[in-house]
């Protein structure tokens, strides 16, 4: 498996850990949130449900992530509703 299907395939299993359904990668681009440097090829997905972005930069910055975005660092809307309920 190529290096970014095989990131795309981790990008969407970690969202749906955190209960996001995620749409189709698209081809996108990012901006290096240092400012160095230009916008660079990156593959964005979104949630169904709640619009969380999930980021895969193929080439990362040192030290920054190569998956990224709402998706991935919080749980979908739904999932919270569901912990509210029952705590
Ligand atoms: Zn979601």
């Amino acid at each position: 498996m190529a290096k970014i299907e095989h990131l795309k395939a981790e990008a969407r299993e970690a969202a749906k850990l955190r209960g996001h359904r995620l749409g189709r990668f698209k081809e996108s681009v990012v901006t290096p949130e240092s400012g160095k440097g230009g916008e660079r090829p990156a593959w964005v997905a979104v949630c169904d449900i709640c619009a969380a972005l999930v980021v895969v930069d193929p080439a990362p910055a040192p030290g920054e992530p190569e998956i990224l975005g709402e998706g991935v660092n919080r749980d979908c809307r739904a999932i919270d509703q569901e912990w509210h309920e029952t705590a």
